[in-house]
């Protein structure tokens, strides 16, 4: 049966307000995130952000919509420019290799892939697109071929960051991508060839996009000119994204998008992150020191994307922790041998859990309250264990918790070993063995299942297919399969082999 979509609450940094999630089209969400500027690895105060914005997208499909989930990749912006002129290779080259590692590190982490989209594969539109607004003088051309946004034809300019710009000087022009908000000015759509840069033929003239036109055009062209939601980190609400609307509201005369979804900017151990500070760490730099990405993941979910997470390296450690706890709780269930029948308590925990973690979810993505349900439920179930509490019937029931919880948080498949040994061959590779440290080494030893370990998940399918449960047998499958286990069932029995 399908499920009614739940009333999800969420903030609307449009509105400033809490407000209640209805897509604009019947069951079908459409949202796009600003994605990385591919100029460096990326680092964890982006992946916070990109995370919490996987958890909502996961949490908008288990509510029972379908969802279109765009995400660009940003491959041509000022730092890309100077960065690959410094390296003195073109942006194609430059951009490739940081691409390449994004969508590695976002699949070591457990991000769903979006849909992706390319500045540099969309230029003609973008030429096309700020075209219309110069015939109606919303945008000018300057000498030098370059062309800006008139904001004063735009009075709503400021609606997304509460400022009043109405005071400005009319024609003073920025061109610079990012700018803070006392220097809002006119801002570059448009970039006229400077020497070495990178640039395009088209039909305004030679040049490159401006970074904000990029997302306009791009988000519009995929999910249409009024659109549910976009999302990126809380940097990006100005001048970025009230660029945006500026942009796309003066182009089709409609409301651009409808939710605004800012994550709030993490710091690591209480300040901010920098390189100067020596508390800046990409994901790889975690896995080398020894960290599993399971327990990134899991903290980086642990506090509701609009309070500050303060990243430290005890709550990594909490985190692997409280990862453990629940895969051993999964394995219990798996592999022990209950009596026949049910207990009315242990079925009635199992359906409140899920009631208190769809609220807490509702409740503006709560993940904090919804990780501490299934804890509670944990506990329960544990004592329960104890005592012979859990009858046959009690499994699924307790499982399908365990599944629902993870169809949002994805940490319980033990996939770290495979997934850190990949890491340390990147390292290798890039003559960056010496950040091997002895801890990732011994992770990825350890993250190879033992032949204890995979005869209990051989045991586990076994229980399962007698209990006709072919979706944990199958889940079970798909793990040993990550980790490099095949199994073979035939009518003989289960046979094992490493690939
Ligand atoms: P960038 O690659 O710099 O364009 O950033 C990609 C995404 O990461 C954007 O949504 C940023 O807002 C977000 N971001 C950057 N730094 C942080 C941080 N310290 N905490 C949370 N999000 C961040
Ligand atoms: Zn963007």
């Amino acid at each position: 049966m399908l499920e009614l979509p739940m009333a999800l609450r969420l903030f609307n940094t449009l509105s400033s307000q809490i407000e209640e999630f209805h897509p604009l089209r019947d069951r079908e969400v459409r949202m796009y995130a600003c994605g990385p500027t591919v100029y460096d690895y990326g680092h964890i105060g982006n992946f916070r952000t990109f995370v919490a914005v996987d958890l909502l997208r996961r949490f908008f499909r288990q509510s029972g919509y379908t969802v279109r989930h765009v995400m660009n990749i940003t491959d041509v912006d000022d730092k890309i420019i100077r960065n690959a002129a410094r390296e003195g290779v073109s942006v194609q080259q430059y951009t490739a290799k940081y691409e390449r590692a994004f969508l590695e590190d976002a699949a070591l982490i457990g991000i769903e892939e979006p849909t992706l989209v390319r500045a540099t594969e969309h230029i003609p539109e973008m030429a096309d697109f700020v075209a219309k607004l110069v015939e109606r003088d919303i945008a000018y051309r300057t000498d030098d071929g370059s062309y800006y946004f008139r904001i004063a034809k735009f009075p709503q300019y400021g609606k997304l960051s509460k400022r009043d710009f109405s005071g400005m000087m009319d024609g003073a022009r920025v061109d610079v991508d990012e700018y803070d908000k006392d220097s809002a000015r006119d801002f570059a759509l448009w970039k006229a060839p400077k020497p070495g840069e990178a640039s395009w033929d088209t039909a305004i003239g030679p040049g490159r996009p401006g970074w904000h036109l990029e997302c306009s055009v791009m988000s519009m062209s995929e999910l249409g000119e009024t659109f549910d939601l976009h999302a990126g980190g809380e940097d990006l609400v100005f001048p970025h994204h009230e660029n945006e609307i500026a942009q796309s509201e003066s182009f089709t005369g409609k409301p651009f998008v409808h939710f605004w979804f800012h994550a709030r900017f993490l710091l690591v151990e209480g300040e901010k992150m920098a390189k100067s500070l020596g508390n800046f760490f990409t994901l790889r730099d975690l896995v080398l020191k020894g960290h599993k990405p399971s327990s990134i993941r899991y903290l980086l979910a642990s506090v509701p994307y609009r309070h500050q997470l303060n990243f430290t390296f005890d709550g990594l450690k909490q985190a692997a922790v409280s990862v453990e706890r629940l895969r051993n709780f999964k394995l219990r269930l798996t592999t022990g041998n209950f009596e026949a029948g049910s207990n009315p308590e242990i079925q009635s925990l199992a359906a409140d859990t899920v009631k208190r973690m769809t609220a807490a979810f509702d409740d503006d993505l709560n993940t904090a309250q919804a990780q501490a349900a299934i804890f509670e439920m944990v506990r329960q179930a544990n004592a329960a264990f104890d005592t012979g509490g859990i009858k046959q019937d009690d499994v699924p029931p307790l499982c399908a918790v365990l599944d629902k919880f993870d169809e949002i948080f994805a940490v319980l498949n033990d996939d770290d070993g495979p997934k850190m040994k990949r890491v340390l061959e990147w390292a290798a590779a890039e003559g960056r063995e010496a950040e091997i440290t002895d801890r990732a080494r011994e992770a990825v030893q350890s993250g190879q299942l033992s032949d204890a370990r995979i005869e209990q998940k051989i045991d586990a399918i076994k229980n399962a297919r007698k209990a006709r449960d072919f979706k944990t047998s199958d889940t079970l499958r798909a793990e040993l399969a990550i980790a490099g286990v095949l199994v073979e069932i035939t009518k003989d029995g289960i046979r094992w082999r490493r690939k």
